[in-house]
């Protein structure tokens, strides 16, 4: 029985004794199918790692959003906020 790792950016299975592409993070080995998908945990572990495991891959549908909507949430409601004050000055002003 081979254990597969799953690549949490593109949701592949990735078995852990073939692949090179492997990162070490909160104590925990985590592997991908390529560097590209290395590259992209790098950047953002914690964004993936709040997927629970549950990529791309496989929609689970709840809301319909990826991870990273869930983590924009409070983030682009400011923005709209930005956007709603930007149209209010521009009107005042016009
Ligand atoms: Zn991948």
């Amino acid at each position: 029985m081979i254990e597969m790792a799953k690549d949490l950016v593109c949701g592949m299975d990735v078995d852990p004794k073939t692949s090179n592409y492997v990162m070490e993070y909160n104590g925990g080995s985590y592997y991908f199918c390529s560097e590209k998908c290395l590259n992209e945990f790098r950047k953002d572990p914690d964004r993936y790692l709040r997927g629970g495991g549950d990529s791309r891959g496989g929609h689970r549908g709840h809301g319909g959003g990826c991870c990273g909507m869930m983590m924009g949430g409070g983030w682009t409601s400011y923005v709209f906020l930005g956007i709603i004050l930007l149209l209010l000055i521009i009107r005042f002003f016009w």
